[in-house]
């Protein structure tokens, strides 16, 4: 392999990895040779081949392998160039899976994926302080808040944050013991410690982290000798003043069959609400996630309003979005079309269909009412006045742009006003639109606030 062929490797593994992981654990690697199907690298120090190989080493070998399909296997020698080169020029002993055992230990935790970092974590408002509070943690100071209480819908970005902080802690205090598992995990080991009759091992290996991040904890609710090991692990940790990160669908207090103790103790910390996602930050993930399809489909380009499309219509979760725009850019390689508005609703009716959020006329007469600063019994009711009759043509309006009712439908949830009231109502709101730069911005953020 030539120099210029391992820098275009280096550029895609940096996508794949993000920046941090790069500069931390990639770019120290020195390419040396490929022999007999083993690619060999030098590397700096013992504890960095090991940890490359560990957790780097799937998708360097796949991206490695792409390229140059004979290389199968890894090697991760210490020394420089020179040093190193005679031993490699003869035959390479040590794959990369040989050298897993000396990092990994005993220690069991769950894998840590290489794209949830936080260089590709994207802030905005509803997830701003979320992230804020991760990255305190990722400094790897004095402990301020114990826990720290992730909690919100699936999809969010719960379990990228925390491996966000692992991956962030792990480059820069590789001196404290890191810990990352599902609750559903930590209940499997325990259960297999005890029948193992192993629980003092489980009880050591548990109390000597530094850090322990237990994701998706509602998992053990109802599971009652887990709850009480993990109570005990907890309170142990807290008392040694070591973080502790914990992740729920829901807040502490609304986890059902949760012990009354375990929640008030996840509550003494911080506990921080990751929000559904509003438009914006939905568009910033799809521009953030383009961009590493630019690499990998340099051919194929997708414009704004696509991108705009699909941040409007799937306001489910963010896994879904990126499914989404996986399925499109797959899809448009493999049929030789450029991706336009069709193709997107083409090849995603499916996803389309079923992130439909459907928005009641209900909701749409309480945010106006809300943002006019009126009653709800005022829109519904028949007084007439301008105060009362503006809002209520707004709430028309967007009733027939947001809902699928008929204007009958919409006039009778009005106080069972006639329909061509209701048509009335949106004519005006229509012409004001035009008219009236507040209303235009009036109803925008009404529709947006509703959408979110
Ligand atoms: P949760 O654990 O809350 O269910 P995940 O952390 O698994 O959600 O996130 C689901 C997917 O969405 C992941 O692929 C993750 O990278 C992505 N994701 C969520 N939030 C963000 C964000 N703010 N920026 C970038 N990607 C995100
Ligand atoms: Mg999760």
């Amino acid at each position: 392999m030539e120099k210029n062929q391992w820098d275009e490797l280096l550029s895609k593994l940096k996508h794949s990895v993000g920046e941090a992981n790069f500069q931390n654990w990639i770019a120290p690697l020195e390419f040396q040779s490929v022999s007999e199907g083993v690619a060999t690298f030098s590397v700096p120090t013992n504890f960095l081949g090991n940890y490359v190989s560990q957790n780097f080493g799937d998708i360097l070998l796949h991206t490695m392998s792409q390229r140059f399909p004979e290389i199968n296997r890894l090697s991760f020698h210490v020394g420089s160039k020179s040093t190193a080169a005679p031993v490699t020029d003869t035959k390479p002993a040590v794959s990369a899976r040989s050298t897993e055992a000396v990092t990994a230990g005993d220690m069991p935790g769950a894998p840590l994926d290489v794209r949830f970092t936080f260089d590709t974590f994207v802030v905005g408002k509803p997830n701003e302080l979320a992230h804020a509070a991760a990255k305190r943690v990722a400094e790897g100071g004095p402990v301020t808040f114990n826990p720290l209480f992730f909690y919100g819908g699936v999809g969010l970005g719960k379990t990228h944050l925390m491996h966000a902080v692992a991956w962030e802690l792990r480059a820069r205090r590789p001196d404290l013991n890191v810990l990352y598992l599902s609750a559903e995990q930590f209940m499997y080991r325990f259960v297999q410690a005890l029948r193992d009759r192993k629980m003092m091992d489980f009880k050591q290996i548990f109390r000597s982290v530094d850090v322990l991040m237990v994701d998706d904890v509602q998992f053990i609710a109802g599971k009652d000798s887990t709850q009480e090991e993990f109570f005990h692990t907890f309170n142990a940790l807290v008392d040694q003043n070591k973080q502790i990160i914990i992740s729920a669908d829901r807040a502490p207090g609304e986890i059902q069959g949760l012990e009354d103790r375990i929640k008030s103790r996840l509550q003494c910390g911080l506990v921080v609400d990751l929000h559904p996602t509003d438009y914006e930050l939905r568009l910033g993930i799809l521009q953030s996630k383009v961009e590493q399809y630019r690499v990998q489909y340099p051919s194929l380009d997708i414009s704004q309003n696509v991108l705009e499309f699909l941040a409007h219509r799937i306001s489910t979760n963010v896994r879904v979005l990126e499914g989404a725009l996986t399925r499109l850019f797959a899809f448009a390689s493999l049929v030789g079309r450029p991706i336009t508005l069709e193709l997107a609703q083409d090849c995603l009716a499916d996803i389309l269909r079923a992130s439909e959020r459907k928005i009641t006329v209900e909701e749409i007469q309480r945010k106006v009412s809300e943002h006019y600063n009126i009653r709800l019994s005022d829109m519904i009711g028949p007084k007439r006045v301008r105060t009362y009759a503006r809002p209520r043509q707004i709430a028309m309006y967007l009733a027939k742009q947001m809902t699928s009712r008929s204007l009958p439908e919409i006039g009778r949830r009005f106080g069972g006003r006639d329909h061509t009231t209701v048509m009335h109502g949106v004519k005006r709101v229509e012409e004001l639109k035009v008219q009236d730069g507040q209303i235009a911005e009036d109803l925008e953020l009404l529709r947006r606030a509703l959408e979110a």
